[in-house]
């Protein structure tokens, strides 16, 4: 076979180098630290961690991260081999020695004898002749690629900078204080009518919750990060400073909503919640975009009528990143539709997450890998974590009737609200068990989601769970 040729020797690239390497298919992996460096990497180590050194919970049996461990690790992944060497205790979490796990990933791959390294910065779109390419350049893409992506993705579709409002998980709102509406009873092409969810509030509601969004603990920019806010995409506790009107007049204002449950009494300001996927299961807070620390973020945004027991899928934050709209660039196998034999994985797929990035990579590399070898490789089934995060990344996505052109896509971390439903019945009360309910039933889902979850990825695999 002919090489493959990976850009980017990080989370991403790595995995994906080496699922090609253990395919049997050559491969030059491309990485320019060494050559040129970034604003957040301090080494030249293949896969090092910029930031924190957890994989997030290791629970497989509960948790949708910890599904994806275990998926990886069926999956013959060679960043989960790496970081279980090298484990540090953190609890229930996954935690690594960062020196020690990218030392390994490095000298696994220098190792490999299908595996050549080559220390360059790529400037450009992979040349005519690497047929088959897996961009894997990260957030911190350096410019000379990243401008050549965007002139060949059109100029709205790598995003530079990224606002993030938090996403809540609908069924931890409270549908007897909020309603579904859209604003003036607006229904689009298509729509449900249940596009928005509102969540009413009095003047004295309002007043506390400005005073709290003032108050709220900030993080600090750092020099990476020093770039332009977006127009129209202002943080809520800055638009909050500018003057006690100012959200009432902006994302909160109250026109054109009718509180269903009361409605007579019209609200002084609304917070609305937008549809964020198409099963419906996540719903982000629209205009909510903050740079308050986590903490402060659910500790203020539960001050909402209906969302007091918020639980959130991401909380939202404010930093440089870049990434693709890869609903509309990317067909389900990771390849750019106008660029065939040219894939993109990790980060700059519009996943977000050490683990995450690095199972984008890992399916980028086998898709490669099978279509070198002349293959078919099917795409993991949507029950399975890859095939939630995979269906997030290339598909699913609401865009907003009301503001054309808005994207909708926000890079995630993998979560229970995107896999899809279990099927009625799935769960039952357990034997013995006198309540069954809430929290209880909650628990009894994410198992349930969990295993189907890995007995389908063992399927896919062709292996025993
Ligand atoms: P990277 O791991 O960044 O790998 C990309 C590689 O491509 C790099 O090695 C880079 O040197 C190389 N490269 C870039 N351009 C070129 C080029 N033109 N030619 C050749 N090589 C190139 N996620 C978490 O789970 N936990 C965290 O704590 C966390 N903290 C983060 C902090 C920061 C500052 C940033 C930016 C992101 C953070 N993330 C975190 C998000 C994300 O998980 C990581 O960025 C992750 O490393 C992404 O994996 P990746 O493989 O897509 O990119």
């Amino acid at each position: 076979h002919s090489p493959i040729h990976v850009i980017g020797g990080g989370l991403a690239g790595s995995e994906a180098a080496w699922q090609i390497a253990e395919a049997g298919v050559p491969v030059i992996l491309h990485e320019m630290r060494g050559v040129r460096g970034t604003d957040a990497h301090k080494t030249d180590g293949l896969a090092e961690l910029v930031c924190s050194n957890s994989f997030r919970s290791d629970d497989a049996t509960s948790n949708a991260v910890g599904v994806l461990h275990a998926e990886m690790r069926l999956a013959g992944s060679l960043i989960m081999k790496s970081a279980d060497a090298n484990q540090v205790p953190a609890g229930g979490a996954l935690a690594v020695d960062r020196d020690g796990f990218s030392d390994a990933v490095s000298a696994a791959i220098a190792a490999h004898p299908l595996i050549t390294v080559v220390r360059e910065e790529v400037t450009g779109l992979p040349p005519k002749d690497w047929d088959l390419a897996v961009i894997a350049t990260g957030p911190l893409t350096a410019p000379g690629l990243a401008e050549a992506i965007r002139a060949e993705t059109g100029a709205d579709a790598l995003a530079f900078f990224d606002a993030i409002a938090p996403i809540v998980y609908t069924e931890t709102i409270d549908m007897d204080i909020c309603w579904f509406q859209s604003r003036y009873d607006k229904v689009g092409p298509g729509g449900t009518g249940k596009d928005y969810i509102n969540c009413p509030m009095t003047e004295e509601q309002y007043n506390a919750f400005v005073d709290a969004l003032i108050a709220g603990d900030k993080t600090g920019f750092k020099e990476w990060e020093g770039t332009p806010y977006f127009d129209g995409c202002l943080p809520i506790e800055v638009m909050a400073e500018r003057g006690r009107e100012t959200l009432r007049h902006g994302p909160m204002k109250p026109m054109g909503l009718t509180n269903a449950h009361n409605p007579t009494v019209k609200p002084y300001a609304v917070v609305q919640l937008r549809q964020d996927n198409a099963l419906g299961t996540l719903y982000n807070m629209v205009g909510f975009q903050t740079k308050l620390k986590y903490g402060a973020q659910a500790e203020v945004f539960r001050m909402i009528p209906g969302l007091e027991n918020a639980e959130f899928a991401r909380l939202g934050g404010l930093h440089r990143n870049t990434y693709i709209n890869s609903p509309t660039l990317l067909d389900g196998t990771l390849t750019l539709k106008s660029r065939p034999g040219l894939r993109f994985a990790g980060q700059i797929t519009g996943c977000e997450g050490y683990v995450e990035s690095a199972s984008i990579g890992l399916l980028a590399g086998r898709f490669a890998a099978a279509e070198r070898k002349g293959e078919t490789l099917a795409t993991p089934p949507a029950t399975t974590a890859f095939g939630a995060l995979l269906n997030h990344i290339t598909g699913g996505h609401i865009v907003s009737d009301d503001e054309p052109g808005k994207r909708s896509f926000q890079p995630m971390n993998v979560n229970f609200g995107l896999f899809p439903p279990l099927d009625p019945g799935a769960i039952t009360k357990p034997e013995g068990v006198k309540r069954f309910r809430g929290k209880e039933k909650a628990v009894a889902k994410k198992q349930a989601t969990a295993s189907r979850a890995l007995a389908d990825c063992a399927a896919w695999l062709g292996k025993s769970a």
